[in-house]
């Protein structure tokens, strides 16, 4: 699809249809990143107030636990005084999702589940207004590299395992101008095939796991092939740590510069690479703070405000990762603050008897209903060991269907046992992993 047509009717209809103000927002904080400090920190205090005060009057958990603690907001210097009010985690927000929304709010909402690094999924609730405003921030990032609605994309990702999920994903793909490369089937076999599509699809950027990225710029740099019609602006890497050499490997192939997306499914984008090669903080989307911990020298643990969710603010929210903040100026321009020294959403693959090296991810997009918590563990390529803590949901007929889709994926060869535990022992650091490999 041309990218006017993508971007100012097909998007644009979605729009309206969705009642998800993604352009007009857009055009609101376009200008935001480049205000002085001052006025960008000004703004986050002002936003920041509005939040807790709604969430003090209107939403039952945090009217609670606000009044737990002895906490008036309008009492609170902010943003120092936020460090007053608790963390919160994953867990309270999996156990009392219902607390969290304000119901005087009738807004529209939609659900997604995480599938991040926890090995235990998490269902998000969006209103449009946050959807929108976590579109509107993703585009802005994308901007800085010439990219906007409506470009062409080719995404580097999972593939549902059900036929009707899966459906649900490829109509989403065509209303979006982008076309999908499984990152659990990226084998030499398909891979010529996959470089045919895009050739033809002629793509204007590239978003998917470092991981997968690499390895597809290996198979062309290995085999010499020609990128003619291939010619993306940037490349965009997200979900895991960036390495130096994917970076290298991936900007070599295809003549690019790579740009690193820092985001959560909860949160949308936190922090995106600018053209200096530093990751920028939404500021103006997520007010962001670094807890140090004592065994660190100076990372600290990352917790999350929402400053433009009214519906189901996450207030202190612990995303599970480590990182630094600061606030040294960069040449780009942008003034938001500096997320450094990233660190806690690493991935591996699962590597199969015939040698194929499958993203782990396959496991999250497999292993859901009646599934509390899972832990893949490899030891010898031609065995795949899966904990698995359950509920009354799991039957044996979803057993046979999670074998079926694994050995879809990773070929008949694999010999697959599963073993239900009552519970898994996190890593010591207190990292959940949900795979464990011996073989990378
Ligand atoms: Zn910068």
């Amino acid at each position: 699809m041309h990218p006017v047509v993508a971007k100012y009717i097909v998007y644009r209809t979605i729009e309206t249809c969705r009642g998800e103000k993604v352009s007009a927002t857009l055009d609101r904080i376009r200008k935001i990143p480049f205000l002085p400090p001052g006025e960008i920190k000004k703004l986050q205090r002002e936003k920041l107030t509005r939040i807790l005060q709604n969430a003090e009057k209107n939403i039952p958990y945090y009217r609670q636990t606000f009044k737990a603690h002895g906490i008036q907001v309008e009492r609170l210097d902010l943003p120092q005084d936020l460090t007053k009010l608790p963390i919160l985690s994953k867990e309270t927000i999996r156990e009392r999702p219902r607390e969290f929304i304000d119901p005087t709010n009738k807004s529209r909402t939609s659900e997604e589940v995480t599938s991040g690094t926890s090995g235990r999924p998490l269902v998000v609730i969006k209103d449009r207004q946050k959807s929108a405003c976590i579109r509107a921030v993703m585009f802005r990032c994308y901007e800085h590299y010439g990219v906007t609605i409506g470009n062409k994309q080719v995404r580097f990702w999972g593939i549902p395992a059900k036929r009707r999920d899966r459906r649900r994903e490829q109509l989403k793909d065509i209303l979006a101008n982008r076309i999908r490369i499984s990152a659990f089937d990226l084998n030499n076999r398909c891979m010529p095939g996959y470089l045919e599509e895009i050739r033809k699809f002629k793509p204007d950027y590239f978003y998917g796991y470092p991981c997968v990225l690499k390895q597809f710029s290996e198979w062309i740099q290995e085999k010499n092939l020609s990128l003619d019609g291939i010619h993306p602006r940037v490349i965009i890497t997200t979900g895991e740590i960036l390495y130096p050499l994917q970076r290298e490997i991936i900007a070599k192939t295809f003549q690019c510069p790579v740009a690193n997306e820092y985001g959560t499914t909860e949160n949308g984008v936190v922090a995106f690479e600018c053209c200096c090669g530093n990751m920028h903080i939404m500021a103006d989307h997520l007010y962001v703070e670094s807890i140090p911990l004592s065994h660190s020298n100076g990372s600290g643990k990352l917790l999350i405000t929402e400053l433009n969710n009214f519906y189901n603010p996450l207030i202190r929210y612990d995303i599970g990762d480590t990182g630094m903040l600061s606030d040294k100026p960069c040449k780009c321009g942008i003034r938001f603050p500096i997320l450094t020294a990233l660190q806690g959403r690493d991935s591996s693959f699962i590597i199969t008897p015939e040698n194929t090296h499958v993203n782990d991810g396959i496991l999250e997009y497999i292993l859901r209903k009646g599934v509390v918590k899972f832990q893949g563990f490899q030891r010898d390529k031609n065995h795949l060991h899966i904990k698995i803590v359950k509920n009354d949901d799991l039957t044996a007929e979803l057993m046979q269907e999670y074998k079926r889709e694994l050995h879809r994926h990773l070929g008949e060869r694999i010999k697959i046992e599963f073993k239900f535990v009552r519970e898994i022992a996190r890593e010591p650091s207190g990292k959940f992993r949900y795979f464990i490999t011996e073989l990378i």
